[in-house]
């Protein structure tokens, strides 16, 4: 990036002569000059005039024509994409200079004149703006502009990072772009479906899609024959009746469902593949190529994720295909470079940018399960981008919601935003002026929270997985010491604001994920301190009301239900399950990394949570079977089994439960079954089955047997279509 920044300061009425001023003692001086009426150079005027007014109670006229004076403000966009020097400017570029006397602002043919008016106000009046409505600025009645040259170009040319929600200005000041802007008709990722429906076409041409396990695999999440040329030929007449109705769109993406190993393995998309090292990539380009030539003028964007992640050997994308490469399956806790998951990555990437000049990288910069879990990864966003810059990606996703409450996603927004601006500018710096501008006195408190952090998590060697549970940190980052130390530092930085209910309650929102882990890591523990739990809840409900966090994954789970369940599921229970630390022994036992598990987790009276890396028994492709020994023969009236819901992870309920109950372990009586109806509800859930009857007439037995059926096959319209699914089951009670 050339760039050659003078020190902006607002106003010394002696300097006048080197400057440009453009209010002067609350009067305007300056007129702003539009050289045409064109869309997007009066969204840069208006602003301009905005925040001059909210600056100094000026407001400065706007006038069109060509021909600016001494003292004014003109405001352009090129045509092409070269200034008169011959200097080049994307469309997203633009000059600042004061030639003449003259402010000049001149953007590429894109925003770059919007980007040029939000860079002044920011580095020469001090206008920050750090979220969704909200910025700051020093009032003064004298604003003037020192003389000053200078040029940027942002170092991807598409830049995507969830922040601001709603507040048009904020996407503007960062200059982000959403992908509505862009691709055409809003296909910007997993379109297949969209493309070629399966609804549609499924049920009469199941060769349309993929084949793999000895069958075609039709399905909403399904992926396609990219050898059938009938695929191709509707895939061309749906692009074409796209583009006739979107004429000013020049990409669109004809992308993978989403899902995992799904893609066709037929023999003639299996030989395209084979002889391209075997990648899946290989007939994904392949068909996109032809694509490409179909639609010369037009990119076709495609996903590079996942079984397609590695690049093909032997095919080429042509330039006008657009490669979208996903890092998904990459850990956090350094940057790509430095750990194994990431080094794959690497390894893609670099093989990608061998083959391609047009890459688009889509990261991953925040827990999606757990969006209150606290997620140290500020290290990495810079060298990360560095990389993918280096290797030919020109335009950029940082996939972070940045939902009220989510892990310092003010912060985390705000860095990637500026960082995808230009990739060398300094973290630390960023982090540093964030904190000071938008948490005022307490930020030397949070910038010590989150550098204790970020060290904890490299001491630790623990990963930083974009799925996990802060239960999984409870040695690391999240260790009793360390959480002791985050809530001093916290204390302190409430007391900081405590004078103003605005900064507190942004210190109270980045203190939740300390007080959501807490309880998280509690309810895994038995000896935890019920009175110490529940004053927890109850300050954690409180404040998820007041704050007005609506939640806590990318489940869209409430967290206000997940403290009714908190109540129900994890609090020492007043009434203890009749079977608790009771042996379980399996008929049909579980998927191997769960049998040792098993043996103890499903009566051990802890209840699994939303992760089901932790406390879960799972099967995979197979129905299940146990049988609990209580020790004797009992009587109960209530047996229950929990089951987990998270379609994400492939885990779905299964179809039946059934319970019998047997004094000698070997002839089972049935006492009852539950039956699960599908669910396609994209929610974590719990779901119990439970058996019941009167204490007039209980159940009785010393062994109680639980067997399920499972679905064994993810559906249709789940992302895993073909493949087995599993069913996860945690604490069976009984009453
Ligand atoms: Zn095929």
């Amino acid at each position: 990036m050339k760039k050659f920044i003078l020190l902006c300061l607002l106003v010394l009425p002696l300097a006048a002569a080197a400057r440009v001023t453009l209010v002067k003692d609350g009067k305007p001086v300056s007129r702003i000059m539009l050289e045409k009426n064109r869309g997007k150079d009066s969204i840069a005027v208006a602003v301009l005039q905005d925040f001059v007014h909210r600056i100094s109670g000026a407001t400065l006229p706007i006038v069109e024509g060509t021909r600016p004076r001494r003292g004014d403000v003109f405001i352009s966009s090129l045509a092409g994409n070269t200034l008169s020097d011959g200097t080049a400017l994307t469309g997203d570029s633009f000059r600042i200079s004061t030639e003449d006397g003259i402010l000049r602002i001149t953007g590429g043919n894109d925003k770059g004149a919007i980007y040029g008016v939000v860079t002044l106000l920011e580095k020469c009046l001090g206008v920050e703006y750090w979220a969704a409505d909200s910025y700051s600025f020093t009032k003064s009645e004298n604003i003037s502009i020192p003389l000053t040259t200078f040029t940027e170009t942002p170092s991807f040319e598409y830049r995507q990072i969830s922040g601001g929600g709603r507040d048009r200005i904020y996407t503007l000041w960062h200059r982000l772009e959403s992908p509505g802007e862009v691709f055409a008709q809003g296909y910007w990722v997993h379109t297949f479906n969209r493309l070629l429906p399966s609804s549609v076409y499924g049920e009469e041409h199941p060769e349309y899609y993929a084949y793999f396990n000895g069958k075609r695999n039709p399905g909403s999440a399904s992926q396609w024959c990219l050898t059938n040329p009938e695929v191709f030929d509707i895939v061309v007449a749906r692009l074409e009746e796209i583009f006739r109705a979107n004429p000013d769109r020049h990409i669109i993406s004809v992308s993978q469902n989403d899902g995992n190993f799904t893609n066709c393995q037929c023999e003639h998309c299996k030989a395209i593949d084979d002889a391209n090292g075997g990648h899946p990539s290989g007939s994904l380009i392949w068909f996109m190529n032809k694509l490409a030539e179909r639609f010369p003028d037009k990119q076709i964007s495609t996903l590079a994720y996942l079984y397609s992640m590695h690049p093909p050997t032997n095919i080429k994308p042509l330039p006008n295909v657009n490669i979208m490469l996903c890092s998904i399956d990459a850990d956090r806790e350094v940057p790509l470079t430095d750990n194994r998951s990431g080094r794959d990555f690497v390894k893609a990437l670099e093989g990608w940018a061998a083959i391609s000049d047009n890459i688009f990288v889509w990261d991953y910069a925040i827990n999606f399960d757990n969006y209150l879990s606290p997620f140290p990864n500020f290290h990495v966003l810079a060298p990360n981008m560095r990389l993918f810059k280096k290797n030919n990606t020109t335009m950029h996703h940082s996939q972070m919601n940045s939902g009220r409450g989510v892990n310092f996603a003010e912060l985390r927004s705000w860095m990637a935003a500026k960082l995808a601006w230009d990739v060398d500018a300094d973290p630390d710096e960023l982090m540093r002026r964030f904190l000071n501008g938008y948490y005022g006195p307490a930020a030397s408190y949070l910038y010590q929270y989150l550098k204790l952090q970020e060290g904890a998590l490299l001491g630790s060697g623990d990963r930083l997985w974009i799925y996990d549970t802060p239960v999984n940190l409870k040695d690391g980052v999240l260790r009793p010491y360390l959480i002791k130390t985050y809530e001093g530092l916290f204390d302190r930085a409430e007391k900081a604001v405590a004078d103003d209910p605005v900064l507190l309650e942004r210190v109270h929102i980045a203190r939740l994920p300390i007080q959501y882990s807490k309880l998280e890591i509690m309810r895994t523990d038995l000896t935890s301190d019920p009175a110490e739990m529940a004053s927890l809840l109850d300050l954690f409900e409180s404040r998820i009301k007041e704050l007005g966090i609506t939640s806590l994954n990318e489940r869209r789970n409430s967290p206000a239900d997940y403290c009714i369940l908190y109540r129900e599921r994890f609090m020492p229970p007043a009434v203890h399950s009749i079977i608790a630390g009771a042996p379980v022994r399996f008929i049909e036992p579980p998927s191997e990394r769960y049998v040792e598990l098993g043996n103890t987790a499903l009566t051990d009276e802890l209840f699994g949570g939303s992760t089901f890396g932790e406390s879960w028994v799972g099967w995979s492709g197979k129905d299940g079977s146990l049988v609990v020994d209580m020790g004797e023969v009992k009587e109960f009236t209530k047996v229950s089994t929990d089951f987990l819901h998270q379609l994400g992870a492939w885990i779905l309920l299964p179809k039946q439960v059934r319970y019998s109950v047997s004094d000698d372990g070997e002839n089972f009586t049935p006492i009852g079954a539950v039956d699960f109806p599908e669910d396609r509800e994209a929610q974590v859930k719990y779901v119990p089955a439970v058996v019941e009857t009167t204490k007039a007439r209980p159940f009785e037995g010393r062994y109680l047997k639980v067997d399920v059926s499972g679905l064994i096959y993810c559906p249709e319209w789940h992302y895993g279509v073909g493949h087995t699914c599993w069913f996860f089951m945690d604490e069976i009670s009984v009453y």
